[in-house]
């Protein structure tokens, strides 16, 4: 489905890919957000404010990307004023008016944010285009999304498959469902992980997405994204994964769980401990016995996508776009 980033030129960069500063609903300016991600140990930061283009310096480090949160509606809301967003990376400019249903409209003076919206998420995705701009849907679990209205939009990059702060908040942080229902009809698409950071005490670093760049610029950063050249966690670190006759290994940080997800009711894993199981081979365990190498049976080769899961020994997980 896309170029295989672990064996791709470039380097890993960490990204910080939804977050908001006092531009918004942030409760950091700009700038210190910025200061607050490097110290973090982030390579990148797009502050991604509602309705708001904010432009921070980048550092000798850090890369800041152009970026927003915005809203689209949607053809079956489930209740009144219920719309979708979508995170949108370089762009230059917001649309003074998108297009969408004002009834849907709203702005919270007290909280500083704002929701506007496009006509759909596909009239969204082609503002986007015209400027070169990368576009996934955020938190479609949180937002309650549903995959008729996913799978009915076109030429967005992905989805935000895991949210920190609304697993954080109130337990609707994992979005894979939605990936794998939109992977099975066939939509390629891809995956970041965020922190949604509004607090950093509580929730700057809860989850980043690696991006595989050809060179530290805003203009790599995109085209990461646009290629799906990453992988994405809230915990462990995916080393390498490669593609072998029959199966699939991965190298990876100590993990009691890995997954190959392959299409519906198929997939393949290899686990340790109690209930462990083993599709594959263990190659390699740390001196705790976690896996840090496996092979993954891949049994025809022949599904309609395949991805990765690691789970460590918290339950934390890192996922792998679809290949
Ligand atoms: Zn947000």
């Amino acid at each position: 489905m896309t170029a295989n980033p672990f064996h791709a030129e470039g380097q890993w960069v960490r990204a910080a890919l939804h977050t908001h500063s006092t531009v918004s609903d942030g409760t950091l300016q700009p700038h210190r957000l910025a200061a607050a991600y490097e110290e973090a140990g982030f390579d990148v930061v797009a502050i991604t404010d509602h309705w708001r283009l904010t432009e921070v310096e980048p550092t000798d480090r850090l890369i800041t990307v152009p970026a927003a949160e915005l809203g689209f509606d949607l053809a079956h809301p489930n209740h009144a004023q219920q719309s979708g967003e979508f995170l949108v990376y370089g762009i230059d400019h917001l649309p003074e008016d998108p297009g969408g249903d004002r009834a849907n409209w709203m702005f919270n003076s007290e909280e500083n944010w704002e929701v506007r919206t496009f006509a759909s998420l596909t009239a969204g995705v082609q503002w986007a285009d015209a400027m070169g701009a990368v576009v996934y849907v955020a938190h479609p679990y949180w937002n309650g999304l549903s995959v008729e209205d996913l799978h009915a939009a076109e030429g967005f990059a992905g989805l935000e498959v895991f949210n920190g702060s609304a697993q954080l908040e109130c337990g609707r942080g994992d979005s894979s469902p939605w990936w794998d229902a939109l992977l099975g009809r066939g939509r390629p698409m891809f995956g970041i992980a965020t922190d949604d950071q509004h607090y950093p005490l509580f929730e700057l670093g809860l989850a980043w997405t690696m991006l595989k760049v050809r060179d530290r610029t805003p203009a790599s950063v995109v085209e990461a994204l646009r290629t799906g050249a990453a992988y994405f966690s809230h915990g462990p670190t995916i080393h390498e994964v490669t593609v072998v006759d029959g199966g699939v290994e991965v190298a990876c940080s100590p993990a009691r769980n890995i997954v190959l997800h392959r299409d519906v009711e198929y997939g393949t894993s290899v686990s340790v401990g109690r209930g462990g199981r083993r599709q594959g081979r263990v190659l390699a365990l740390s001196e705790t016995g976690l896996i840090t190498r496996a092979l993954l049976d891949d049994p025809d080769g022949a599904a309609m996508y395949r991805r990765i899961t690691v789970t460590d020994a918290t339950g934390a997980r890192a996922w792998t776009n679809p290949f």
